[in-house]
């Protein structure tokens, strides 16, 4: 009898334990804000940009996630091929410190940049990438409470939409030595599939991350799908996003995102738009593979 009782503690704290992981309701709150027209589309260099950084730093703050240096905001300069001149950008970077390996990071990112406005339209961006934006702010919550065995690095980039920008001035320039990045992991747009199909692009490159997915996929009622790699894998994401620049200097990553819909790079891609079962459950998926990778980096044969 006292047993089983145990048994059935151990089941509910399960339970409670696994609900915690991901908060759905400050995810899809933070979602509605940042895809909401007072941040007008978060274009680089705007203020929209410059709130929806505010808006980032004030959540980490609160969560108590720590800066990885002295300020969240890390400012870069690059060439702005649309608009012909210099333009500055910030990316907001984040640590939660390795307990058992501190001096190597792994990167999870998601670009928090978008559009903007044009002829009076505000492409507010819900899924492209307010999406991945708010489940990086979760992450960086979750690790922050349960230290990973690696240092983790949460950064969230700006300037994607004008070709990686923030990404490549970060891997060109990184806070820590850039061998001892293990790894990155991509979110750029994770809300929404109607047959709630999560991609994974990466694993062609590095196969031995495949595993490792494999092993999590009957933990989701979601569909994970994987390819954009490779030969005959569809159209090919390996530069299409901020793990491009990680990619490029040999660098391990995964990226995952959906296909794009009919809202992509449109003023319909809303909060209203994004489907919320799909995008908590991706965003746990995202949870697991950070974590499995984490935890069992050193036993994976490379
Ligand atoms: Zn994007």
């Amino acid at each position: 009898m006292k047993y089983s009782f145990f048994i059935f503690l151990f089941f509910i704290s399960s339970i409670l334990i696994a609900q915690t992981t991901i908060d759905s309701t400050r995810l899809l709150q933070n979602l509605e804000e940042l895809a909401s027209d007072k941040y007008a589309g978060r274009a680089t260099q705007s203020k929209g940009n410059e709130l929806a950084q505010a808006y980032l730093i004030q959540q980490l703050k609160a969560m108590e996630v720590t800066p990885i240096d002295s300020v969240y905001q890390v400012p870069f300069t690059f060439w702005n091929w649309m608009k012909k001149e210099k333009t500055e950008g910030e990316n907001i970077v984040a640590i939660a410190k390795g307990t058992q390996f501190p001096n190597q990071y792994i990167v999870l990112s998601a670009h928090y940049d978008h559009v903007g406005t044009k002829n009076n339209a505000i492409y507010n961006g819900a899924d492209d990438n307010a999406s991945g934006t708010c489940t990086l702010l979760e992450l960086a919550a979750y690790f922050t409470k349960h230290p990973p065995k690696h240092s983790i690095i949460f950064a969230f980039f700006d300037a994607e939409e004008l070709g990686l920008q923030g990404a490549k001035c970060f891997v060109d320039e990184p806070p820590i030595s850039k061998d001892s990045i293990i790894l990155n992991l991509n979110m750029d747009m994770i809300s929404r599939h109607k047959k709630s199909e999560l991609n994974i692009c990466g694993t062609y490159h590095y196969p031995f991350l495949k595993s490792a997915c494999d092993s999590l996929i009957a933990t989701t009622p979601i569909t994970i799908t994987f390819g954009h790699d490779g030969p005959n894998t569809g159209q090919i994401w390996t530069n299409s996003s901020d793990h491009g620049a990680f990619h490029a200097e040999k660098i391990p990553f995964l990226y995952f995102g959906v296909e794009d819909h009919k809202d992509y790079h449109k003023p319909s891609d809303d909060f209203e738009n994004i489907h919320p079962s799909f995008y908590y459950h991706a965003s746990r998926y995202v949870l697991a593979v950070s974590k499995y990778l984490d935890e069992h980096w050193e036993a994976l044969e490379k």
